[in-house]
């Protein structure tokens, strides 16, 4: 299959099959909003990267937490029972779909697209104070995976993929200029992205239960490889991506890498 459309994350070829609705409901309006999550036996493929994005099928895996609703623009926690698998025929007329709340609406199919999206986290970091520590920390991880998306997919193709026929030259392009906006973006970023990784390094070493790897891969993009390299000698078991954490670590390399897929 020859590639020809122009970015790498539209999922136009996904099968929406594979994906079930579930519906919530806004609990300042009571509007209904739908969702869409993988069926479980139906994931075709799955990609993890080293600061532990996982897509499946070109969606993220990582459900959404922070909703802010398309209707009347309250931002609020999405709470596991406060979703329905089915509601009535008459409600579904009038809910909003998933592109309209799914990311704050925001269209990551832009650059710019994706800065409004990290300022909606650095907004609901500010909004939902009080913010427990397992909640901030997750509001850090996705701020993270934000910022990180700026490039993630930027070695997808290269120009012998355009020999091999695997894409269109054209798109080969659009594509790489995408990718350079994309890098020049999280460049200029790059303060405020550090200024997250210290917090949530901060809130990780608190938390007993914090893997040493996900700490030693912060220290990583952060460029303080001897920080990492002293978590990552606290784990015994050496996994693919311990070893692979390893290399980058003395590559001194601190940009986000696809470990598996
Ligand atoms: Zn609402």
């Amino acid at each position: 299959m020859i590639i020809t459309e122009p970015f790498n994350f539209i999922p136009w070829f996904i099968d929406m099959t594979s994906f079930e609705d579930f519906y919530i409901s806004c609990p300042c309006c009571s509007s209904w909003l739908i969702g869409k999550k993988a069926k479980a036996d139906s994931v075709n493929q799955s990609v993890l990267y080293s600061d532990g994005m996982i897509i499946n099928d070109l969606i993220p895996a990582n459900p959404q937490q922070i909703v802010l609703c398309p209707a009347c623009g309250f931002l609020f926690w999405m709470q596991k029972d406060a979703c329905h698998n089915s509601i009535p025929e008459s409600d579904k007329l009038t809910a909003y779909s998933w592109p309209n709340w799914r990311f704050f609406g925001c269209n990551l199919l832009d650059n710019h697209g994706k800065i409004a999206l990290i300022n909606h986290y650095w907004k609901a970091i500010e909004l939902l104070q009080p913010l427990s520590v397992q909640q901030e920390i997750i509001v850090r991880k996705s701020l993270l995976w934000a910022y990180n998306d700026l490039y993630r997919d930027a070695n997808t193709w290269r120009f012998v993929d355009v020999v091999r026929g695997k894409i269109n030259f054209f798109y080969w392009i659009i594509s790489r200029k995408f990718n350079r906006k994309g890098r020049a973006l999280f460049e200029s970023e790059r303060r405020h992205f550090e200024a997250n990784i210290h917090r949530l390094i901060e809130l990780l070493e608190r938390d007993p239960n914090s893997e040493p790897a996900v700490i030693a891969e912060l220290y990583r993009e952060l460029g303080e490889f001897e920080k990492a390299m002293l978590h990552l000698s606290k784990i015994v078991r050496r996994t693919h991506y311990i070893n692979l954490l390893n290399t980058h670590i003395q590559l001194r390399d601190k940009s986000v890498f696809k470990v598996a897929g």
